[in-house]
């Protein structure tokens, strides 16, 4: 029975706090707070109906290190969750110290001029955390998350050595809007727009942004062009996984999307740099942000499915061996249970079971940690009892190129 304290009102963040509450076995008691404390409400009055489990609720800026730090010591949670923004990351690991309190989050520290996606910035905690004896885990999402505890998963069960790794996002959802991002614009658009990075023989291969690209039949879905990108747990992987010679990321897009977004960097309005705009600073993505639909909003309004999952190939018992591990979300199914779409279903319900493994002390550690460094049968298992069933298919050989 455990006291969390969940920041971060979007999509993600009102998914995870639902899934908490249909948890009150492992979470006793659910504060959630964000910048704007109606939206909080709404969530709370959402979850209350849904599920008799009141939640409460509370205005923060997180960006505001005393007063996160302040918020944490009067709710005295046993873990923070982190789910709003990656620019509010560093401040919250901060409040945490501060406050003795264990971290959770879903997407890695950026700071707000630089798209770099990397986890330096948070790694550089691991002595603090260890030090005060306290957890932090980053990434535990779908992807980052999900894609990390599939590869340990393969590794642990089913190949012996691990040689390549693809990992494939489709998001087969239709909105019926001429343009949205399924999660937070800003940072949709910061990491779609930016170089393809992927790693091969020891380094990293660049390349510019959506160049590369294939088509894949997902299951449930059908053919769909996938593009080479860069995400974050690249990295992470890269790191926990050296043995792996070529780890990929791969992510798919509508013809309409691309025509959008090719028109929308071609006048300027994904640039992340401050512009004058009548005689004050204003950074165009954070306005196109204000333009598009919030993720919230697309709950009612997408049809179709999400199949995420990652190919590795490599050996076992000394054959050759492929296998293909996804995760097939329904958006209307996730709507139904909580009130939002799949992608943002497919990153709350990680979130809420890296935080039941850390409240109930199946993950626990003293440092900074990644996904792949935890055993992932409890969070395997948890995935199949709470919404997000997996399976396990033996293909013939890797992915074509
Ligand atoms: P949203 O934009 O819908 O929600 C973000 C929430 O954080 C909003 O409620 C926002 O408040 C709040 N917020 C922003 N700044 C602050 C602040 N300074 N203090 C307090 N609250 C703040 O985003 P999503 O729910 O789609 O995404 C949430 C997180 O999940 C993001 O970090 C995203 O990158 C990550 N993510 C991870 C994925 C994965 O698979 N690992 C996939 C999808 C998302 P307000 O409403 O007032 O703006």
């Amino acid at each position: 029975m455990s006291r969390v304290l969940v920041i971060g009102a979007g999509g993600v963040g009102s998914v995870a706090v639902h899934k908490m509450a249909m948890n009150a076995d492992i979470f006793s008691s659910i504060t959630l707070a964000s910048r704007r404390r109606e939206k909080c409400d709404a969530i709370a009055a959402s979850v209350l109906e849904r599920t008799g489990v009141s939640v409460e609720t509370a205005a923060l800026d997180a960006d505001d290190v005393a007063a996160t730090t302040a918020l944490i010591e009067a709710v005295k949670p046993r873990l923070v969750v982190n789910l709003a923004l990656p620019y509010q990351d560093l401040n919250i690991m901060e409040a945490c110290l501060a406050a003795g309190v264990n971290y959770l989050d879903t997407a890695n520290y950026e700071p707000r001029d630089e798209a770099k996606f990397e986890y330096r910035w948070q790694w550089a905690y691991q002595d603090r955390f260890r030090e005060a004896g306290l957890m932090a885990l980053l990434g535990s999402g779908f992807d980052p998350g999900v894609t990390s505890v599939f590869a340990t998963y393969t590794k642990k069960h089913l190949l012996d050595r691990i040689d390549t790794l693809d990992i494939l996002d489709c998001n087969g959802g239709d909105t019926g809007l001429p343009f949205a991002t399924n999660f937070n614009p800003e940072i949709n658009l910061r990491e779609v727009t930016a170089p393809s990075r992927h790693w091969e023989n020891g380094a990293w291969v660049e390349g510019p942004a959506l160049a590369q690209k294939q088509v894949f039949d997902f299951d449930q879905v059908g053919p769909r062009n996938m593009y080479l990108m860069y995400h974050e747990e690249l990295e992470s992987l890269v790191k926990f996984y050296p043995e792996i010679k070529r780890i990929r990321f791969w992510m798919t897009f509508g013809d309409s999307y691309l025509k959008h977004l090719d028109v929308l960097q071609n006048v300027g309005l994904t640039r992340i740099d401050p512009v004058m705009f009548e005689g004050r600073e204003i950074v165009p993505i954070q306005f196109l942000k204000a333009l598009l639909p919030e993720p919230a909003s697309l709950g009612p309004l997408t049809r179709g499915k999400t199949n995420i999952g990652t190919i590795a190939s490599g050996t076992k018992d000394g054959a050759r061996k492929t296998v293909y591990i996804n995760n097939i979300c329904d958006h209307e199914a996730a709507y139904a249970e909580t009130g939002n779409q799949a992608v943002s279903y497919t990153t709350g319900v990680p979130a809420m079971i890296g935080a039941a493994l850390m409240v109930t002390g199946q993950w626990k550690g003293e440092g900074v940690f990644n996904m792949e460094q935890l055993d992932p049968d409890p969070f395997t298992d948890m995935l199949n009892q709470h919404g997000l069933p997996w399976q396990i298919h033996d293909l013939d050989a890797p992915l074509a190129f």
